[in-house]
């Protein structure tokens, strides 16, 4: 995680927010690469999901109307249980606070009380709950290890703002916790809009707000954040169904882009909401242990009803020959755009030995390379600068290309791989002789010589799949 954390910073893929202040916890800067790397997740995830018949896309605003979020159960229970210890005054999330307990009973191999104790987590409730297994299982702080705590306290996770110059109740507004809300309560008007009928679905890639009580682990839990999700709104009884294609097709999504079937896992959930039918996370393998990036969720008509309640508006789909109509379905898929982010740059990490010296590779897939190609001339004279700066300027022109001309060709290979170029080019004598390059392949370290001609196409065939 350290190696990530400092290349990522070095090479100017993450920054933290506001720096130069000290930093705001939960917050971080994508530079010059990681805008580049987020982007084309986001594309990947946009180009799988809505270049199909049944998925439309919709960008809804941030702040909703307050009733949205009373309607879907955000103020009443978008809660985590916190406590505070009194010596060192470090704040914690509760449940959070035992699980790591437990994971470390594990290690030491007292499995029984492990078990005992994460079977009473799982029925914890109410804040008492919580505080009688910190207090009675005597868990420490793991800042000033006493067991000095305060009560439990629930404390809702939305960041709240007002609307207009008048800050009172009835201006009050949130900052959306996800995304999912702008579809759900445009669901009718895509629908129409758009002439689809269920089965069909509807997809969003934003920016989500949590007030999140410890951020921690880099970009896996920060305050602000983007979240890619889509709901299929489908006809009651076919849910089970639609679940199972989209627990496959989301799994596929992420084998595609480079990850194996050795650090992701499915995860069901083993308590279920009251109105849920089913519901399974993907997790991926971080440097510091197993962690959701995606939720799949069959959660039959809660959302819809919900809101067909508060708004007093029908949110049904009629068939205008039979006359039935029903309330949808839906089943979601919810992936963070920034906790991929970072599971794709985790995934994609290497050190390699090569000829006795380490190599920093980044093996993305090509289509998520931040940057694809990379020019050099071998040396800064006889016409070389000037046959390479025509190659990179033709590349520029469809993909993000970099022109390097310093140091010697092996660093400067270094510095691409680094970044996870997957092609770089070099202008060599022979170039001008015969007008061929050669096109040395991130991975393999291999190299081909071809006509400069057919370089532009050579790494589109490669990396437009
Ligand atoms: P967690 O249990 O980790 O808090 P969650 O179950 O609350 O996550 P969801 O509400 O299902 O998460 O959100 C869907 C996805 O949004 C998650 O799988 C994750 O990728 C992303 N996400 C949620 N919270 C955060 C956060 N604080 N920072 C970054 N990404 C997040």
């Amino acid at each position: 995680m350290d190696s990530i954390l400092s290349l990522s910073k070095r090479r100017g893929f993450v920054f933290q927010s506001s720096e130069i202040y000290g930093g705001l916890n939960g917050c971080w800067d994508y530079g010059p690469l990681g805008v580049e790397l987020l982007r084309n997740v986001k594309e990947a995830w946009w180009r799988s999901m809505t270049l199909r018949d049944d998925v439309e896309g919709v960008d809804t605003a941030i702040l909703m109307h307050p009733r949205v979020w009373e309607a879907s159960g955000h103020v009443a229970q978008f809660t985590d249980p916190m406590i505070d210890n009194r010596t060192s005054k470090a704040r914690h999330r509760a449940d959070n606070l035992i699980e790591d307990f437990i994971e470390r009973l594990r290690k030491k191999g007292k499995n029984d009380r492990a078990a005992a104790i994460e079977a009473r987590l799982e029925s914890a409730m109410q804040p008492a709950d919580f505080h009688a297994i910190i207090t009675g299982e005597e868990i420490p702080d793991p800042v000033s290890g006493t067991t000095d705590w305060t009560e439990v306290r629930y404390f809702n996770l939305m960041f709240k703002t007002y609307v207009g110059p008048i800050a009172d109740d009835n201006s009050a507004v949130y900052l959306r916790p996800e995304t999912a809300q702008g579809i759900f309560v445009n669901f009718k008007n895509v629908m129409d809009a758009a002439r689809q009928k269920p089965p069909f679905g509807i997809a969003q890639i934003g920016k989500a707000f949590r007030n999140e009580i410890n951020t921690k682990n880099f970009l896996f839990r920060t305050r602000e954040f983007e979240q890619m999700e889509m709901q299929y709104f489908v006809e009651p009884g076919s849910e089970d169904r639609w679940f199972e294609y989209w627990r496959e097709q989301r799994w596929n999504w992420f084998l595609g882009y480079g990850m194996t079937s050795d650090v992701i896992r499915l995860k069901p959930h083993d308590k279920l909401a009251h109105y849920a039918k089913a519901a399974v996370d993907i997790e991926f393998q971080f440097p510091f242990g197993w962690g959701e990036v995606e939720g799949i969720h069959s959660r039959s008509d809660f959302d819809l009803g919900n809101h067909q309640q508060f708004s007093g508006k029908k949110l049904e789909y009629v068939d205008t020959v039979t006359k039935a109509r029903y309330t949808p379905f839906v089943v979601e898929t919810s992936v963070g755009a920034s906790r991929s982010f970072m599971a794709f740059l985790c995934n994609a990490y290497r050190e390699e030995n090569v000829g006795g010296e380490t190599r920093a590779v980044l093996k993305f897939d090509s289509r998520l390379a931040p940057v694809k190609a990379a020019v050099f001339p071998l040396v800064n004279k006889d016409g070389m600068p000037e046959k390479a700066e025509k190659i990179y300027r033709d590349l520029q022109k469809s993909f993000k290309a970099q022109y390097d001309d310093s140091g010697a060709v092996g660093r400067r290979y270094r510095r691409q791989d680094e970044i996870g170029t997957p092609f770089c080019i070099t202008i060599d004598g022979d170039t001008l002789n015969d007008d061929t390059v050669t096109i040395r392949d991130r991975d393999t370290m291999d190299q081909v010589r071809i006509p400069s001609d057919n370089v532009k196409r050579y790494i589109a065939e490669r990396i437009e799949r």
